[in-house]
């Protein structure tokens, strides 16, 4: 299968007959999961070096499945994609995350991740409007988070439904930057806001110097292209102060917050704005 290693399915201990079975019934399990409420999500801060303020949130897909406890979205999104599943969850997820940023986070950002398979079609783009639409948000405050696997499918369906996209006022960050097969030619070549430098690169910048120069590398590439670049997997407050001499824009990581319910999100402003 193609999920293996670090990905494995839930179910990975049994035999090949019983992993199938178990994937339809998983895979019909997923088909009644947002009817039934199993989905949630859960957010993760997005600090503003400039302003020094949490001004955007990533919003992060779990479903609590009613036997198996919460499930990662690693263990599900890729069946979803498979199925054709993926629609109705992005559906959902854009609605919901729309709604909770609206109502309950006045003034920030939200960003959603969309996977590459859904800009076959123009569903995606009826997704995003109705999203908006149903919750009110305006269309600035949506940031959508694609990988740069999207750069591998047909460049003028992509291209077309990205711009179409882009005049709601809707905005893309490229996420997981640097760790695509595709050409740098893409960020001349196609509309993008923002840049979402993979956590791989910003694990090691305090032990390697040759780490930290391909981060600032990454960052003047960005900047070049006139892009707000994010830094992922901050863990470190070295990594953050590394980080904030390289002039990065945005900081993301466990170092920040981990990614969490609408709630505890408030909790954290307030307490960082009492600092
Ligand atoms: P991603 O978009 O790269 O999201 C970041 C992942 O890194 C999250 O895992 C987050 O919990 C984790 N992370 C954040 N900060 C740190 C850090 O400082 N250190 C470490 N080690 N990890 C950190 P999560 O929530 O398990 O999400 C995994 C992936 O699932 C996401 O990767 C994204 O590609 C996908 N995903 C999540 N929600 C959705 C969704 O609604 N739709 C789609 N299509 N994909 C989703
Ligand atoms: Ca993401
Ligand atoms: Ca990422
Ligand atoms: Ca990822």
């Amino acid at each position: 299968a193609k999920h293996e290693g670090r990905n494995r399915w839930i179910f990975y201990q049994q035999g090949m007959a019983e992993k199938i079975i178990q994937r339809r019934e998983l895979e019909n399990e997923l088909r009644e999961a947002i009817d039934a409420e199993q989905l949630r999500l859960v957010y993760q801060p997005r600090y503003d070096v400039k302003s020094s303020n949490i001004t955007a949130v990533e919003a992060l897909v779990r479903w609590e499945h009613p036997r198996f406890g919460t499930i990662m979205p690693d263990q599900f999104i890729p069946l979803a994609e498979e199925t054709g599943l993926i629609g109705r969850i992005s559906g959902w997820v854009l609605l919901s995350a729309c709604r909770e940023t609206s109502e309950n986070l006045p003034g920030m950002s939200v960003s959603v991740n969309v996977s590459a398979s859904e800009f076959q079609d123009e569903g995606l783009f009826k997704r995003i409007k109705k999203a908006l639409d149903m919750s009110g948000l305006a269309s600035s405050r949506l940031e959508i988070e694609v990988t740069e696997s999207l750069m591998l499918i047909d460049p003028v369906k992509t291209l077309k439904l990205m711009n179409q996209i882009r005049s709601l006022g809707v905005k893309f960050l490229i996420d997981d930057f640097g760790t695509g097969y595709s050409s740098l030619n893409y960020l001349r070549d196609y509309p993008f806001d923002g840049i979402k430098i993979d956590k791989s690169f910003i694990m090691s910048v305090n032990d390697s110097s040759l780490a930290m120069q391909v981060v600032q590398n990454m960052i003047g590439l960005g900047k070049a292209y006139d892009m707000e670049v994010t830094a992922e997997g901050v863990e470190t407050e070295e990594q953050l102060e590394q980080l904030k001499k390289l002039e990065c824009d945005v900081i993301q990581g466990y170092y920040i917050g981990k990614p969490m319910t609408v709630k505890q999100l408030q909790q954290l402003k307030i307490n960082s704005e009492k600092n």
